[in-house]
């Protein structure tokens, strides 16, 4: 069975805290919520109150994943769906099939960072075959 995107996760049903549950961690699923409330252009105070959190805690968990971006490739957000010449995935944020692993990481933190932030976490794999081609011609 297909994996949900995010948007059939949580575009009718948002999860949301009991007032109890306020300080847990985030889990996992409640993650892959705020990236669904930012790729919507959700501000953080809106994300916050609907899961029912600070919005300090949405503003940090952002904090966190601009520095280490392995925050978002945890998450399951993308999604093997092929296998022919190369594995093919599809990203589960905009459904988007990108080949190769190392592409499809490097689109989805396009969703959620700069380009030059995934530049600099994930490098493009032509990157590092680029002198080797240089130099046969
Ligand atoms: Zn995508």
């Amino acid at each position: 069975m297909p994996k949900p995107t995010l948007d059939e996760s949580f575009a009718q049903n948002p999860p949301s805290r009991g007032p109890d549950q306020r300080h847990r961690w985030l889990t996992a699923g409640e993650r892959r919520f705020i990236l669904w409330g930012l790729k919507e252009r959700w501000p953080a105070v809106r994300i916050a109150t609907q899961l029912g959190v600070n919005e300090a805690t949405v503003r940090k968990f952002r904090q966190n994943y601009s520095q280490d971006p392995s925050l978002i490739l945890e998450l399951g957000l993308y999604e093997m769906v092929g296998k022919l010449v190369d594995d093919e995935f599809k990203c589960l944020v905009c459904e988007d099939r990108v080949s190769t692993r190392q592409e499809t990481e490097r689109h989805l933190l396009r969703h959620f960072l700069e380009q030059e932030d995934v530049d600099f976490h994930k490098p493009p794999a032509k990157a590092r075959r680029k002198r080797g081609t240089s130099a046969g011609k």
